[in-house]
């Protein structure tokens, strides 16, 4: 990739480094930058050299590529100013799974994207396909970024995670399966609204033809009005839906799992046989991973003991304690409304645990489901803000901090008794303004947890 050629590499996180040293072992000449001085600093002990950084001025000795790492604003709110300089020399801007997708291109890809789920849906599709022995590789946008993926052959599956900014940053990848789950308001900031973020996230279907698929979630309207277009255009089209039958595609009927790519749909599996997986919201993941791991050529019936034997994923929906029949639940991964939404839709009691930074679209989705909801616990900067759009139909106290949230919910759910009840962390919110991600945020809870019952058990 690009050997005796100059690449510049602009993000230093954990993607962007991997890229450089992708890059340098593959020969190329490595430029790196990043605007925060630790991570240069760190980088040039590495022995990178720094890219010209504040003009960017190529004009005389242009990179051959610019490797942008998905954190990077590519357009919104503003371009970054490599991008910006990108552009004026005719550089091509690339993301890292780009490069890993030119780097082995006999491998088959599965991609998959969409607002909420994708995560999930990603870790069970290489759950069920690792558990059959085929080659896989699992990471992009979760866990492991793509160029630290092992290279491989026309044998081996990529599974990738692509996040939308991860899309913008693709040129020449075809996946094999490209899954769309769905599409609410969320990330509108980094790509100038609805439009920027719905194109984004339709790029996973760019270069798609011959034997691809293209598995969509149409219980949303943005994402039927993409398969319908896609259709159009000649896409072979897989439909998922949790709410209704589809002609051809992956459903969900009284609680069943229905296969309906065959002439015949067949029943595959009760979703109540999979509790890791709780939650109309996980029937459309597992749809999905139904869907493309048959496309990989997997037995029904080999999907369905992939499907149960999957543990599920940390802070999502993750039950951390049982006590007295309460349930403690970090959900922390849910930054949005929507995702919360489905948390509130999954239990029947609920002591609720929220805020944090405030996400554009306000808390208008969770109206329907705060029936459910004994109180809220609110924390971090949104409080106030929740606590005024929620207040009329609910009680809420304003917490401040994780700890004393987790104190007071598990203070009432325990003086309350009610046995199935769930104190729940479903934040609604980023993280950012009390910790530095949501998984610090889901341990924060997990640990707050274990104290206040350790205290409570110690002063019984
Ligand atoms: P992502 O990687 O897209 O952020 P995750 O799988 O990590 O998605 O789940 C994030 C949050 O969204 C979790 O709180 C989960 O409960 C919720 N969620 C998961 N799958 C879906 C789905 N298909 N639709 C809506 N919400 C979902």
């Amino acid at each position: 990739m690009y050997k005796d050629n100059t690449v510049a590499v602009v993000g230093l996180g954990k993607s962007g480094l991997s890229a450089a040293r992708a890059l340098k072992e593959g020969g190329a000449d490595v430029l790196v930058w990043d605007d925060r001085a630790d991570a240069r600093d760190d980088a040039q002990k590495a022995g990178y050299q720094l890219a010209a950084p504040d003009t960017y001025d190529w004009s005389g000795d242009a990179p051959a590529a610019l490797v942008l790492s998905p954190g990077i604003p590519l357009t919104h709110p503003q371009p970054h100013p490599a991008a910006t300089a990108a552009g004026i020399h005719g550089i091509p801007v690339l993301g890292d799974v780009e490069l890993l997708y030119r780097a082995c291109p006999r491998a088959r890809y599965i991609g998959i994207t969409g607002t909420n789920g994708k995560s999930t849906t990603t870790a069970l599709i290489g759950h069920i396909l690792t558990s059959t022995n085929r080659t896989v590789e699992v990471g992009g946008n979760l866990g492991t970024p793509a160029l630290d993926l092992a290279p491989l052959d026309a044998d081996g599956i990529y599974v990738l995670e692509m996040s939308s900014y991860q899309l913008d940053l693709t040129h020449s990848v075809a996946f094999d399966s490209a899954i769309l789950l769905n599409v609410t308001a969320d990330h509108l900031d980094r790509h100038g609204g609805m439009d920027g973020y719905i194109a984004a996230k339709k790029r996973i279907f760019r270069n798609q033809g011959g034997e691809t698929a293209a598995i969509v979630g149409v219980d949303d309207n943005h994402c039927d009005a993409v398969a319908t277009a896609l259709e159009d255009n000649g896409h072979t089209v897989i439909r998922l839906s949790v709410t209704q039958p589809v002609e051809y595609g992956v459903y969900i009927a009284d609680g069943k799992l229905i296969d309906a790519m065959t002439d015949d749909p067949i029943a595959v599996l009760d979703l109540n046989d999979a509790p890791a997986l709780p939650g109309l919201h996980n029937a459309q993941n597992i749809a999905a991973a139904y869907a493309a791991t048959r496309r990989e050529g997997l037995s029904p019936a080999e999907i369905r003991d992939g499907i149960l034997t999957f543990p599920g994923l940390a802070h999502r929906l993750e039950t951390v304690a049982v006590e007295d029949g309460i349930r403690f639940v970090n959900d922390s991964k849910a930054t949005n409304a929507e995702a919360t939404a489905r948390a509130l839709a999954s239990f029947e009691r609920i002591y609720w645990i929220a805020g944090g930074r405030e996400k554009e679209g306000g808390y208008d989705v969770l109206r329907p489901y705060l029936p459910a909801v004994r109180k809220a616990f609110l924390i971090g900067e949104a409080a106030d803000n929740m606590a005024a759009a929620l207040s009329k139909s609910l009680e809420v106290e304003i917490c401040g901090t994780l700890q004393r949230a987790v104190e007071q919910a598990t203070a009432l759910a325990m003086a309350e008794g009610v046995r199935g009840s769930a104190v729940l962390l479903s934040p609604a919110c980023a993280s950012f303004d009390q910790f530095p991600n949501f998984e610090i945020r889901g341990t924060a809870f997990t640990e707050a947890v274990a104290d206040t019952l350790r205290h409570r058990r110690e002063h019984r």
